[in-house]
Protein backbone atom coordinates (compact mmCIF):
# COMPACT_ATOMS: atom_id res chain seq x y z
CA UNK A 1 0.00 0.00 0.00
CA UNK A 2 1.46 3.19 -0.61
CA UNK A 3 1.82 6.38 1.92
CA UNK A 4 -1.54 7.37 3.17
CA UNK A 5 -2.13 10.50 2.99
CA UNK A 6 -3.28 12.56 6.68
CA UNK A 7 -6.87 11.47 7.04
CA UNK A 8 -7.63 15.59 7.94
CA UNK A 9 -5.82 16.52 5.07
CA UNK A 10 -8.24 13.97 2.82
CA UNK A 11 -11.24 15.28 4.32
CA UNK A 12 -9.72 19.02 4.26
CA UNK A 13 -10.40 19.99 7.86
CA UNK A 14 -8.07 21.10 10.55
CA UNK A 15 -7.47 18.98 13.78
CA UNK A 16 -9.16 20.91 16.10
CA UNK A 17 -12.86 20.66 13.54
CA UNK A 18 -16.10 19.67 15.26
CA UNK A 19 -17.37 16.38 14.69
CA UNK A 20 -20.49 18.54 12.26
CA UNK A 21 -17.16 19.47 10.49
CA UNK A 22 -16.39 16.57 9.86
CA UNK A 23 -19.35 15.15 8.63
CA UNK A 24 -19.99 18.16 6.22
CA UNK A 25 -16.36 17.88 4.59
CA UNK A 26 -17.15 14.39 4.27
CA UNK A 27 -20.60 14.40 2.36
CA UNK A 28 -19.15 16.91 0.36
CA UNK A 29 -15.64 14.94 -0.36
CA UNK A 30 -18.50 11.63 -1.23
CA UNK A 31 -20.80 14.07 -3.42
CA UNK A 32 -17.49 15.19 -5.62
CA UNK A 33 -15.83 11.69 -5.90
CA UNK A 34 -18.64 9.12 -5.73
CA UNK A 35 -18.56 7.27 -9.09
CA UNK A 36 -21.98 7.19 -9.76
CA UNK A 37 -22.10 10.93 -10.04
CA UNK A 38 -18.02 11.59 -10.67
CA UNK A 39 -17.46 9.82 -14.36
CA UNK A 40 -14.87 12.41 -15.53
CA UNK A 41 -12.07 11.40 -12.63
CA UNK A 42 -10.64 8.23 -13.17
CA UNK A 43 -9.61 8.13 -9.47
CA UNK A 44 -12.77 9.23 -8.44
CA UNK A 45 -13.42 5.44 -6.70
CA UNK A 46 -10.10 5.90 -4.82
CA UNK A 47 -10.45 8.98 -3.59
CA UNK A 48 -14.11 8.42 -2.38
CA UNK A 49 -12.86 4.93 -0.67
CA UNK A 50 -9.66 7.23 0.55
CA UNK A 51 -12.64 10.04 1.78
CA UNK A 52 -14.36 7.59 3.18
CA UNK A 53 -12.05 5.51 5.60
CA UNK A 54 -10.76 8.80 6.77
CA UNK A 55 -14.60 9.59 7.56
CA UNK A 56 -14.77 6.03 9.50
CA UNK A 57 -11.78 7.02 11.79
CA UNK A 58 -12.40 11.03 12.36
CA UNK A 59 -15.97 10.21 12.88
CA UNK A 60 -15.17 7.76 15.59
CA UNK A 61 -14.17 9.03 18.89
CA UNK A 62 -11.80 6.55 20.15
CA UNK A 63 -10.36 5.99 17.03
CA UNK A 64 -9.91 9.41 16.34
CA UNK A 65 -8.02 9.67 19.45
CA UNK A 66 -5.84 6.95 18.78
CA UNK A 67 -4.90 8.45 14.85
CA UNK A 68 -4.51 11.66 16.64
CA UNK A 69 -1.63 9.94 19.11
CA UNK A 70 -0.54 7.17 17.03
CA UNK A 71 -1.33 8.22 13.32
CA UNK A 72 -1.99 5.61 11.01
CA UNK A 73 -0.37 2.98 12.85
CA UNK A 74 -2.67 3.77 15.49
CA UNK A 75 -5.79 2.93 13.49
CA UNK A 76 -4.66 0.65 10.09
CA UNK A 77 -6.02 -2.22 9.18
CA UNK A 78 -3.63 -2.87 6.19
CA UNK A 79 -3.09 -6.52 6.85
CA UNK A 80 -6.54 -7.86 6.22
CA UNK A 81 -6.59 -8.73 2.09
CA UNK A 82 -9.89 -7.52 1.48
CA UNK A 83 -8.54 -3.70 2.59
CA UNK A 84 -10.65 -1.27 3.56
CA UNK A 85 -13.88 -3.05 2.92
CA UNK A 86 -12.80 -5.41 5.53
CA UNK A 87 -12.59 -2.64 8.32
CA UNK A 88 -14.33 -4.53 11.83
CA UNK A 89 -17.14 -2.38 12.72
CA UNK A 90 -16.03 0.05 10.36
CA UNK A 91 -18.38 1.86 7.45
CA UNK A 92 -21.36 1.00 7.00
CA UNK A 93 -24.44 2.76 4.92
CA UNK A 94 -26.12 3.01 8.55
CA UNK A 95 -22.81 4.90 9.65
CA UNK A 96 -24.00 7.74 7.22
CA UNK A 97 -26.92 9.00 5.93
CA UNK A 98 -26.07 8.26 1.96
CA UNK A 99 -29.94 9.02 0.95
CA UNK A 100 -29.75 12.78 1.61
CA UNK A 101 -26.62 13.19 -0.34
CA UNK A 102 -28.30 11.77 -3.64
CA UNK A 103 -31.92 13.58 -2.69
CA UNK A 104 -29.75 17.00 -2.36
CA UNK A 105 -28.30 16.27 -6.06
CA UNK A 106 -30.78 14.39 -7.66
CA UNK A 107 -34.34 16.61 -5.87
CA UNK A 108 -35.72 12.90 -5.65
CA UNK A 109 -37.41 10.94 -2.78
CA UNK A 110 -36.31 7.70 -4.83
CA UNK A 111 -32.20 7.89 -3.02
CA UNK A 112 -30.18 7.03 -5.66
CA UNK A 113 -28.23 4.08 -4.08
CA UNK A 114 -25.32 2.40 -5.90
CA UNK A 115 -23.52 1.68 -2.60
CA UNK A 116 -23.57 -2.02 -3.26
CA UNK A 117 -20.13 -2.31 -4.27
CA UNK A 118 -18.30 -0.31 -1.32
CA UNK A 119 -17.46 -2.24 1.74
CA UNK A 120 -17.28 -5.52 1.90
CA UNK A 121 -19.17 -5.86 4.89
CA UNK A 122 -22.60 -5.47 3.33
CA UNK A 123 -21.89 -7.97 0.24
CA UNK A 124 -24.46 -10.47 1.39
CA UNK A 125 -27.09 -8.19 2.59
CA UNK A 126 -29.96 -7.73 0.16
CA UNK A 127 -29.29 -4.51 -1.25
CA UNK A 128 -31.65 -2.48 -3.92
CA UNK A 129 -29.76 -1.89 -7.26
CA UNK A 130 -28.70 1.95 -7.55
CA UNK A 131 -30.95 3.89 -9.75
CA UNK A 132 -30.02 5.22 -13.34
CA UNK A 133 -30.43 8.60 -14.67
CA UNK A 134 -31.22 9.20 -18.86
CA UNK A 135 -31.48 11.87 -20.75
CA UNK A 136 -33.75 12.33 -23.20
CA UNK A 137 -33.92 15.09 -25.92
CA UNK A 138 -37.57 16.49 -26.92
CA UNK A 139 -39.13 18.77 -29.45
CA UNK A 140 -40.85 21.92 -28.29
CA UNK A 141 -44.18 20.50 -29.86
CA UNK A 142 -43.42 17.25 -28.33
CA UNK A 143 -42.90 18.42 -24.66
CA UNK A 144 -46.46 20.44 -24.92
CA UNK A 145 -48.41 18.12 -26.43
CA UNK A 146 -47.04 14.90 -24.95
CA UNK A 147 -46.26 12.03 -26.96
CA UNK A 148 -44.95 8.36 -26.82
CA UNK A 149 -41.38 8.03 -27.09
CA UNK A 150 -39.64 4.59 -28.03
CA UNK A 151 -35.86 3.91 -26.59
CA UNK A 152 -33.91 1.31 -26.04
CA UNK A 153 -31.85 0.67 -22.88
CA UNK A 154 -29.38 -1.49 -21.75
CA UNK A 155 -30.68 -3.52 -18.50
CA UNK A 156 -28.42 -5.92 -16.06
CA UNK A 157 -30.72 -8.55 -15.62
CA UNK A 158 -30.78 -12.72 -14.25
CA UNK A 159 -28.29 -14.42 -16.26
CA UNK A 160 -30.48 -17.25 -17.53
CA UNK A 161 -28.14 -19.88 -18.10
CA UNK A 162 -27.53 -20.00 -13.96
CA UNK A 163 -30.37 -18.36 -12.66
CA UNK A 164 -27.99 -15.62 -11.17
CA UNK A 165 -26.24 -17.57 -9.25
CA UNK A 166 -23.04 -17.65 -11.43
CA UNK A 167 -22.22 -20.80 -11.21
CA UNK A 168 -23.13 -24.44 -10.70
CA UNK A 169 -22.91 -26.50 -7.99
CA UNK A 170 -22.32 -24.94 -4.53
CA UNK A 171 -19.57 -26.20 -2.08
CA UNK A 172 -18.42 -24.17 1.01
CA UNK A 173 -15.80 -21.61 0.51
CA UNK A 174 -12.13 -23.10 1.05
CA UNK A 175 -10.64 -20.07 2.35
CA UNK A 176 -13.39 -18.98 4.54
CA UNK A 177 -14.97 -22.52 5.40
CA UNK A 178 -18.30 -21.27 4.83
CA UNK A 179 -18.34 -18.43 7.34
CA UNK A 180 -18.44 -15.26 5.04
CA UNK A 181 -15.32 -13.54 7.36
CA UNK A 182 -11.87 -14.42 7.58
CA UNK A 183 -10.11 -13.29 11.00
CA UNK A 184 -6.52 -12.00 11.09
CA UNK A 185 -4.39 -11.08 13.66
CA UNK A 186 -2.97 -7.64 13.78
CA UNK A 187 0.45 -6.19 15.08
CA UNK A 188 0.12 -2.60 15.81
CA UNK A 189 2.52 -0.34 18.44
CA UNK A 190 -0.26 -0.84 20.65
CA UNK A 191 0.20 -4.20 20.75
CA UNK A 192 -1.95 -7.41 18.66
CA UNK A 193 -5.15 -8.33 18.32
CA UNK A 194 -7.60 -9.52 16.25
CA UNK A 195 -9.50 -8.53 13.06
CA UNK A 196 -12.11 -9.56 10.98
CA UNK A 197 -12.87 -9.16 8.02
CA UNK A 198 -14.76 -9.98 4.42
CA UNK A 199 -13.39 -13.15 2.99
CA UNK A 200 -12.17 -11.89 -1.14
CA UNK A 201 -12.48 -15.09 -2.48
CA UNK A 202 -16.27 -15.80 -1.69
CA UNK A 203 -17.10 -12.11 -1.00
CA UNK A 204 -18.80 -12.87 2.51
CA UNK A 205 -21.28 -15.82 0.46
CA UNK A 206 -19.61 -18.67 2.09
CA UNK A 207 -19.87 -20.84 -0.28
CA UNK A 208 -18.14 -20.74 -4.44
CA UNK A 209 -19.22 -23.16 -7.56
CA UNK A 210 -17.35 -26.14 -8.92
CA UNK A 211 -18.05 -24.79 -12.35
CA UNK A 212 -18.21 -21.37 -13.48
CA UNK A 213 -21.30 -20.12 -15.67
CA UNK A 214 -19.08 -19.42 -18.51
CA UNK A 215 -22.13 -17.29 -20.02
CA UNK A 216 -22.05 -14.72 -17.88
CA UNK A 217 -18.60 -15.61 -16.68
CA UNK A 218 -19.46 -16.25 -12.55
CA UNK A 219 -21.13 -12.69 -12.91
CA UNK A 220 -24.99 -14.09 -12.32
CA UNK A 221 -26.06 -10.89 -14.80
CA UNK A 222 -26.19 -9.96 -17.98
CA UNK A 223 -26.75 -7.14 -20.16
CA UNK A 224 -29.28 -6.91 -22.39
CA UNK A 225 -30.56 -4.59 -24.78
CA UNK A 226 -34.30 -3.61 -23.82
CA UNK A 227 -36.96 -1.76 -26.10
CA UNK A 228 -38.88 0.33 -23.96
CA UNK A 229 -41.66 2.86 -24.50
CA UNK A 230 -42.90 5.41 -22.38
CA UNK A 231 -45.86 8.08 -22.40
CA UNK A 232 -44.78 11.36 -21.85
CA UNK A 233 -47.55 13.61 -20.37
CA UNK A 234 -48.32 16.64 -21.81
CA UNK A 235 -46.53 19.38 -20.64
CA UNK A 236 -43.03 18.31 -19.41
CA UNK A 237 -40.07 21.00 -19.75
CA UNK A 238 -36.82 20.88 -19.32
CA UNK A 239 -35.18 19.20 -16.10
CA UNK A 240 -38.60 17.64 -15.63
CA UNK A 241 -38.02 13.77 -14.67
CA UNK A 242 -40.15 10.88 -15.14
CA UNK A 243 -39.57 7.56 -13.10
CA UNK A 244 -39.63 4.35 -15.17
CA UNK A 245 -40.01 1.76 -11.87
CA UNK A 246 -37.55 -0.96 -12.16
CA UNK A 247 -35.57 -0.29 -14.93
CA UNK A 248 -32.48 0.66 -13.20
CA UNK A 249 -29.21 -1.01 -11.96
CA UNK A 250 -29.92 -4.72 -10.21
CA UNK A 251 -29.95 -5.24 -6.80
CA UNK A 252 -28.08 -7.62 -4.97
CA UNK A 253 -28.55 -11.09 -2.95
CA UNK A 254 -31.43 -10.80 -3.80
CA UNK A 255 -32.55 -7.07 -4.20
CA UNK A 256 -35.08 -5.56 -6.44
CA UNK A 257 -33.95 -3.22 -9.15
CA UNK A 258 -33.59 0.56 -8.65
CA UNK A 259 -35.56 2.73 -10.88
CA UNK A 260 -35.03 4.36 -14.09
CA UNK A 261 -35.53 8.53 -14.21
CA UNK A 262 -35.53 9.93 -16.98
CA UNK A 263 -34.83 13.78 -17.46
CA UNK A 264 -36.15 15.86 -20.64
CA UNK A 265 -34.63 18.64 -22.30
CA UNK A 266 -36.65 20.37 -24.78
CA UNK A 267 -35.95 22.23 -27.55
CA UNK A 268 -36.81 26.12 -28.50
CA UNK A 269 -39.16 27.06 -30.47
CA UNK A 270 -38.95 29.92 -33.34
CA UNK A 271 -41.63 32.03 -32.02
CA UNK A 272 -42.95 30.37 -28.50
CA UNK A 273 -41.00 31.18 -25.81
CA UNK A 274 -42.18 29.21 -22.74
CA UNK A 275 -41.87 30.24 -19.12
CA UNK A 276 -42.96 27.57 -16.94
CA UNK A 277 -46.34 26.86 -18.22
CA UNK A 278 -46.57 30.28 -19.95
CA UNK A 279 -46.17 31.20 -23.53
CA UNK A 280 -44.60 34.33 -24.64
CA UNK A 281 -44.99 35.77 -28.59
CA UNK A 282 -43.32 38.55 -29.96
CA UNK A 283 -45.81 40.05 -32.59
CA UNK A 284 -44.39 42.49 -35.04
CA UNK A 285 -47.01 45.50 -36.39
CA UNK A 286 -46.19 47.79 -38.94
CA UNK A 287 -46.81 51.94 -38.28
CA UNK A 288 -50.16 52.32 -39.58
CA UNK A 289 -51.39 49.15 -37.47
CA UNK A 290 -49.62 50.31 -33.93
CA UNK A 291 -50.98 54.01 -34.79
CA UNK A 292 -54.53 53.20 -35.88
CA UNK A 293 -54.81 49.73 -34.21
CA UNK A 294 -56.25 46.61 -35.60
CA UNK A 295 -57.72 42.89 -36.28
CA UNK A 296 -55.01 40.42 -36.46
CA UNK A 297 -54.65 36.33 -36.71
CA UNK A 298 -52.17 35.01 -34.57
CA UNK A 299 -50.39 31.47 -33.78
CA UNK A 300 -51.09 30.06 -30.44
CA UNK A 301 -50.55 26.26 -29.35
CA UNK A 302 -53.97 25.50 -30.21
CA UNK A 303 -54.39 27.31 -34.28
CA UNK A 304 -54.62 30.92 -35.17
CA UNK A 305 -56.38 33.31 -33.12
CA UNK A 306 -57.71 36.62 -34.16
CA UNK A 307 -57.76 39.18 -31.44
CA UNK A 308 -58.28 42.68 -31.80
CA UNK A 309 -54.84 45.31 -31.55
CA UNK A 310 -56.08 48.78 -29.94
CA UNK A 311 -54.97 52.17 -31.77
CA UNK A 312 -51.72 53.65 -29.91
CA UNK A 313 -49.90 50.40 -29.44
CA UNK A 314 -46.28 50.63 -28.57
CA UNK A 315 -43.11 48.45 -28.60
CA UNK A 316 -43.19 46.00 -25.75
CA UNK A 317 -46.53 46.59 -24.88
CA UNK A 318 -48.22 43.26 -23.38
CA UNK A 319 -51.69 41.18 -23.91
CA UNK A 320 -52.37 38.60 -22.03
CA UNK A 321 -54.58 35.28 -23.04
CA UNK A 322 -56.14 33.63 -20.35
CA UNK A 323 -55.91 30.09 -20.80
CA UNK A 324 -53.69 29.94 -24.28
CA UNK A 325 -50.24 28.66 -22.14
CA UNK A 326 -49.40 25.30 -21.98
CA UNK A 327 -52.15 22.77 -20.83
CA UNK A 328 -49.99 20.60 -17.97
CA UNK A 329 -50.73 17.34 -17.88
CA UNK A 330 -47.30 16.62 -15.37
CA UNK A 331 -48.67 19.75 -12.38
CA UNK A 332 -51.93 19.62 -13.50
CA UNK A 333 -52.09 23.73 -13.71
CA UNK A 334 -52.81 25.84 -17.45
CA UNK A 335 -50.75 28.79 -18.25
CA UNK A 336 -51.73 31.52 -20.12
CA UNK A 337 -50.22 33.77 -23.16
CA UNK A 338 -48.69 36.70 -23.69
CA UNK A 339 -48.20 38.64 -26.91
CA UNK A 340 -45.62 41.28 -26.62
CA UNK A 341 -45.60 44.13 -29.50
CA UNK A 342 -43.28 44.83 -31.87
CA UNK A 343 -43.41 48.05 -33.58
CA UNK A 344 -41.05 48.38 -36.87
CA UNK A 345 -40.31 51.71 -37.83
CA UNK A 346 -40.13 51.34 -41.82
CA UNK A 347 -36.37 51.90 -42.96
CA UNK A 348 -37.04 52.55 -46.89
CA UNK A 349 -40.24 54.22 -48.00
CA UNK A 350 -41.32 55.26 -51.82
CA UNK A 351 -41.66 58.78 -52.62
CA UNK A 352 -45.52 58.68 -51.83
CA UNK A 353 -45.22 57.08 -49.04
CA UNK A 354 -42.39 60.24 -47.60
CA UNK A 355 -44.67 63.10 -48.55
CA UNK A 356 -47.29 61.64 -46.88
CA UNK A 357 -45.08 61.39 -43.70
CA UNK A 358 -43.62 64.57 -44.08
CA UNK A 359 -47.36 65.80 -44.45
CA UNK A 360 -48.15 64.13 -40.39
CA UNK A 361 -44.81 66.02 -39.33
CA UNK A 362 -46.23 68.95 -39.76
CA UNK A 363 -49.18 68.34 -37.83
CA UNK A 364 -47.70 68.17 -34.16
CA UNK A 365 -47.65 65.18 -32.63
CA UNK A 366 -46.06 65.90 -29.16
CA UNK A 367 -47.52 64.24 -26.35
CA UNK A 368 -47.42 65.28 -22.48
CA UNK A 369 -44.13 63.12 -22.02
CA UNK A 370 -42.06 64.64 -25.30
CA UNK A 371 -43.76 68.30 -23.63
CA UNK A 372 -42.48 67.54 -20.23
CA UNK A 373 -38.97 66.15 -21.37
CA UNK A 374 -38.60 69.12 -24.09
CA UNK A 375 -38.78 71.17 -21.30
CA UNK A 376 -35.74 69.60 -19.26
CA UNK A 377 -33.69 69.53 -22.14
CA UNK A 378 -34.05 73.79 -22.40
CA UNK A 379 -33.67 73.92 -18.63
CA UNK A 380 -30.49 71.81 -18.51
CA UNK A 381 -28.51 74.65 -20.68
ZN1 LIG B 1 -15.00 -17.45 1.65
ZN1 LIG C 1 -24.63 -17.19 -15.71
Amino acid sequence: MATKRDYYEVLGVDKNATEADIKSAFRKKAKEFHPDLNKDDPNAAEKFKEAQEAYSVLSDENKRKMYDQYGHAGVDNSAGSAGFGGFQGGFSTSDFDFGDIFDTIFGSGGGFGGFSNFGGSSQTRASRGSDVLMRMELDFAEAIYGTEKKFSLDVVEDCDECHGRGGFDKEDCKTCHGKGTITSQQHTILGSFMSQSTCPDCNGKGYTFKRKCSECNGKGKIKKKKNLTINIPAGVKTGDRQRVSGKGNPGSNGGSNGDLYIEFIVDDHEYFVRENDDIYLEVPLTLTEAILGCKKSIPTLYGNLKINISSGTNSNDKQRIKGKGVDNKFTHHKGDMYIIFKVYTPTRLTREQKNLIEKLAETNLENDEIKEFNKFTANND
